[in-house]
């Protein structure tokens, strides 16, 4: 290792820099988190100015791309209309031509920041009403005479910024000032961690030009190549881990199961009353071939709502027990727990065996008994709830645990589980199907199986969008329904912020279907009940003994009611695509034809249209998974915590999967090659690596 490191350079406060100081660096930090040099690097500009991008006002068109144009301000003015006010900047460019800036909103802010003769860049959509090009709300940065000139022949950055920056004087032209001086002065002690090799095989811009280049570019072709650079090094990053992680975990020496034994042939020839799914049976083939390497198993079985993953898992169940192990079956709620254990029992007692149920709300000499049937290993599964994981729950010999819904499962729970016994082999499964590229890194330490058919005879749930004037249509196809004696949903949705609103919602909509539906038993559901109660009202529909059910979104992920068979979903534009999509998976569940109805009002915005549409066209969650990341983009797509997405500032796993699936390639070849990066060319790539990475996903790296 060299005496000094980049770190040293790296970890400075930026208000030691030359333009900073104090108050400057406290903005920096509250508004856009940048405190040390290594921030500052990472402050990336919002886009670019240079006279090749930015159209002419005179020549503006409509169209769908927002575009950059650069203009003096002339005045602004309020403008009374019909229904709102709004303010109107109009816009003059170096060629003559005119053009207006509109806001609805905010009027005193904007009426603040510009005054006549500014000289302004604007990027935003053009739309055209009358004689006038407009663009509503564009996003817009003040510029210099200099920079508005477009005459240096250089490319000019433009940084994110904000009131609070702009008052104490961080304005692009600032902020390029400091960045510009840094470089000047410290530029020499910045270094690529990347080593040659590395750099040649992916064909990589050196880092320290690109570091620079990506404020300062000289054309739009080295920009191009700084970008590409430094997104392959913030999504190498975060591979490294996933692939350090991996070989971690392969190391764990597992339980050796062996080859299928006739239990197993048993059950899936003649106990299952169908032919499994290709997808089925390759998810049982991968859960085979890993239980009988030698190390431990991590699997994700992503698949769709119906597309039979308990199968799977039981069939997983019996294979571990025919090899003398028992297996753990988690599920997130009492009801699901109910519902699994119900179908174990009839799936195992063809084979004379009897699965145990663990469930907080169970008696105590119920819950003895299950737990004395675990312990001498009498039972070869326990199914259960959190309940499966307390102290006093001792297995005579885990081999597996299943997680259903292993999304709703914290890391520290799924570590409980994996700490019982002797390190169980882990199956983990989800009905939220997750596009490729975020499976990458969301899920890039497991091996993933995915399950992208549904069994033979399913009939497609028929999906339709209906406004409020078609309602009295949908109540006589409702009433047709339930008079062939069908059961269905009524879902209202649920805000947090106004769960009492909304909860009216629902109680008077139960309230109007009572009075419209007399012949019918409704009950109604939501977050506000008691959970006994909320269980009980579920049950009695499950039973048959309610047919409409009206509820706020609490209905549980996974609830199998096979006879509900129309699912209405309320004001269906306030739900996200992959929520209106899961809801839609409580029906279709059996050979009978089912019906999602989607109720939206007449003002829906756009992207409600797009996720409506989406819902419409196709049934595919993976298909539907897609369509949401585009509309909502990767960081808001779970939201970023809980998803354990990495917060990224350059690159944008939707957009960059080719360089992705580069830096993913790169990080492999580097752990194979040197796991614990001892090797001198990697020193500064492991220096970053231990420093941002390893240890905030300590706990991330004990189980998946
Ligand atoms: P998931 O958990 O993936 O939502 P389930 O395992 O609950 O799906 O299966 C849904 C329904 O489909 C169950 O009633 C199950 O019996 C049935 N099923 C599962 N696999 C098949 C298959 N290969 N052919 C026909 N029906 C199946
Ligand atoms: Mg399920």
């Amino acid at each position: 290792m060299p005496a000094s490191t980049e770190s040293d350079i790296l970890d400075r406060p930026v208000r030691f820099l030359k333009g900073v100081g104090e108050k400057r660096a406290s903005v920096w930090a509250e508004a856009h988190q940048v405190r040390t040099v290594r921030d500052l690097l990472h402050f990336y500009p919002r886009r670019y100015l240079d006279r090749s991008t930015v159209a002419s006002i005179r020549q503006l068109t409509e169209g769908p791309d927002p575009v950059t144009v650069v203009g003096t301000v002339q005045y602004a003015r309020v403008v009374d209309g019909r229904s709102t006010k709004r303010l109107e900047l109009v816009v003059e460019g170096a060629d003559g031509g005119r053009m207006k800036a509109v806001w609805f909103r905010g009027f005193r802010w904007v009426q603040r920041a510009f005054e006549a003769g500014d000289r302004v860049a604007f990027h935003g959509k053009v739309q055209r009403f009358g004689r006038w090009f407009s663009m509503t709300h564009p996003d817009y940065d003040r510029l210099d005479a200099a920079e508005a000139r477009l005459d240096t022949g250089r490319i000019v950055a433009l940084y994110p910024g904000g009131e609070a920056m702009d008052n104490v004087g961080l304005t692009s032209r600032r902020v390029r000032r400091i960045v510009y001086t840094f470089f000047k002065e410290h530029g020499l002690e910045l270094r690529d961690p990347f080593p040659e090799t590395l750099r040649s095989t992916f064909d990589l811009m050196d880092g320290r030009v690109a570091r620079r280049a990506i404020h300062f570019p000289k054309t739009q072709a080295e920009l191009a190549r700084a970008t590409v650079r430094l997104k392959f090094e913030e999504l190498f990053y975060i591979q490294l881990l996933l692939a350090t992680l991996r070989a971690q975990r392969s190391a764990v020496p597992g339980a050796v199961f062996g080859a299928p034994q006739p239990l197993l042939t048993r059950f899936v020839n003649e106990v299952l009353p169908f032919e499994l799914t290709s997808a089925q049976r390759e998810a049982l083939k991968d859960v085979i071939a890993d239980t009988q390497s030698g190390h431990q198993m991590n699997r994700l079985v992503q698949g769709d709502v119906g597309s039979g993953k308990t199968v799977v898992a039981v069939a997983a169940m019996l294979h571990a027990w025919s090899h003398g192990y028992q297996s753990a079956f988690m599920a997130p709620t009492e009801i699901l727990a109910e519902q699994h254990h119900h179908s174990l029992k009839q799936y195992l007692a063809p084979l004379d065996l009897a699965p145990a149920l663990l469930t907080g709300s169970q008696g105590a000499a119920e819950r003895r008994e299950a737990q004395a049937a675990l312990a001498e290993g009498t039972v070869p599964v326990g199914v259960g709830t959190h309940a499966l994981i307390q102290d006093d729950v001792a297995f005579d010999r885990l081999g597996l645990a299943i997680v259903d819904e292993q999304h709703r499962f914290g890391v520290e729970q799924r570590a409980t589980m994996f700490e019982k016994g002797e390190r169980p082999h882990m199956l983990l499964m989800t009905a939220t199907p997750i596009p490729r590229s975020l499976a990458m890194t969301l899920y890039g330490d497991l091996d993933v199986s995915i399950m992208d058919e549904m069994p033979a005879g399913r009939k497609p749930v028929e999906t339709r969008l209906r406004t409020e004037k078609r309602r009295g249509e949908v109540y006589a196809f409702l009433r047709d329904q339930l008079a062939q004696g069908r059961q269905a949903y009524v879902v209202y949705p649920l805000v947090e912020e106004s769960e009492k609103v909304d909860l009216k919602d629902a109680v008077s909509g139960y309230e109007a279907l009572q009075a419209q539906f007399p012949e019918a038993t409704v009950g109604l559901v939501h977050g506000q009940l008691p959970t006994d109660e909320k269980d009980d009202v579920m049950r009695r529909f499950k039973a048959g003994a309610i047919d409409l059910l009206v509820s706020t979104t609490v209905i549980e992920v996974g609830v199998d009611v096979a006879n509900a068979t129309v699912m209405i979903i309320e004001h269906a534009e306030r739900f996200g695509l992959s929520q209106l999509h899961q809801l839609r998976g409580r029906v279709g569940r059996s050979d009978q034809q089912s019906y999602c109805i989607l109720m939206a009002g007449y003002k829906q915005s756009a992207e409600a249209k797009q996720r409506l549409q989406a819902m419409a066209r196709t049934n595919d969650g993976f298909e539907i998974s897609e369509v949401d990341l585009k509309i909502r983009g990767a960081g808001d797509f779970f939201g970023t915590r809980q998803s354990g997405l990495p917060d990224l500032k350059i690159a944008d796993i939707t957009q960059d999967q080719d360089i992705l699936e580069e830096a993913r390639a790169a990080a492999q070849q580097i752990v194979a090659q040197d796991p614990q990066l001892r090797d001198p060319a990697h020193a500064d790539i492991r220096t970053h690596f231990e420093r941002y990475y390893v240890r905030r996903d300590l706990d991330f790296a004990r189980v998946g």
